[in-house]
């Protein structure tokens, strides 16, 4: 996978990003809760958050810890912040970043959240339970910034600037989407929390087919690969999977780049290095030219217009 140094300095601010027009930044991988430490400094601690700069545009996939460094990033830009913020869910290693997200106490601030309805429930509460007194000691009401809150449902497109979000509800406790979304001939998709193969979950008989076919031909997919094959065996129903249904999936759907998600919190970086190089070897001896590797906070990846290729 090629991809261009970790996040920039102040020095030389979002050098990266100014070098392709559109390019993925991972803020945070890590599943569950935040899990510092020298054992994953290497593919970092923070819970999901994931950048996309498509030309003038800014999507961000997720709220969980990382959203705290993105939103640093974004405060030191200046000017007044503008977000479209996708969340998949409500679980908190997907929302808990969003309370110190700086600017949204600056009101010049304006963004829109996008996530999908929990059984009519209204979003706004769903934020303002999580920053209620017993939790947290800023109230909702402190936010200054202006907030769209946009219920989506499984099959919603979503269409703006020639950007196209598309989604799909997976298999994982909640209501939870996974999104693939469309640029100029880039194409990624985002399912970090998603179970293939056990459990039980309402998304009808011919779910996996309709996932092949959302995935089809995707440039970049980062999918959900928490257990191993051994962890798994006791963890059914929990709602993730094991790096090789990712890549079994991956191949299925002919994706160009695979990027293993949601790394279990106590996973150290040299046990992810061999999962990679695991699936590396298993992906050669097959016929599918995919591209593996584990999503590391801080890299830039480059994502290719194949329409010109
Ligand atoms: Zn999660
Ligand atoms: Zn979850």
């Amino acid at each position: 996978m090629s991809t261009t140094p970790g996040p920039t300095t102040d020095a030389e601010p979002e050098a990266g990003f100014r070098r392709a027009p559109a390019v993925l930044r991972c803020w945070g991988a890590r599943g569950s809760i935040p899990s510092p430490g020298a054992d994953t400094a290497g593919y970092g601690g923070n819970t999901a958050c994931v950048e996309l700069r498509l030309g003038s545009r800014r999507l961000i996939l997720d709220a969980g810890s990382g959203l705290r460094p993105l939103g640093s990033q974004m405060a030191r830009e200046g000017g007044g912040v503008q977000a479209d913020i996708f969340l998949t869910h409500f679980h908190w290693d997907h929302i808990q970043g969003f309370p110190f997200f700086s600017p949204l106490y600056d009101p010049r601030t304006s963004i829109r959240i996008f996530a999908p309805e929990q059984g009519g429930r209204d979003l706004r509460s769903l934020f303002a339970t999580q920053m209620g007194p017993i939790y947290f000691p800023v109230p909702f009401e402190a936010v200054a910034a202006e907030i769209r809150f946009e219920p989506l449902r499984e099959a919603n497109t979503w269409e703006e600037n020639g950007i196209r979000v598309r989604a799909i509800r997976v298999r994982h406790p909640s209501v939870t989407l996974g999104y693939r979304i469309d640029w100029q001939g880039c194409s990624v998709a985002y399912l970090p929390d998603n179970e293939l193969t056990g459990g039980s979950y309402e998304v009808g008989p011919d779910w996996r087919a309709r996932l092949t076919s959302f995935l089809e031909d995707v440039d970049l997919l980062l999918h959900d690969a928490m257990y191993t094959d051994e962890e798994y065996a006791h963890r059914v129903g929990w709602g993730h999977s094991t790096p090789h249904e990712a890549l079994e999936l991956a191949m299925e759907a002919r994706v160009r780049r695979l990027l293993l998600f949601h790394h279990a919190p106590d996973r150290p970086d040299r046990e992810l290095d061999r999962m990679v190089d695991g699936l590396r070897s298993t992906a050669k001896e097959s016929d599918h030219h995919l591209s593996v590797a584990a999503a590391r906070e801080g890299e830039d990846i480059p994502l290719t217009n194949h329409e010109e290729s």
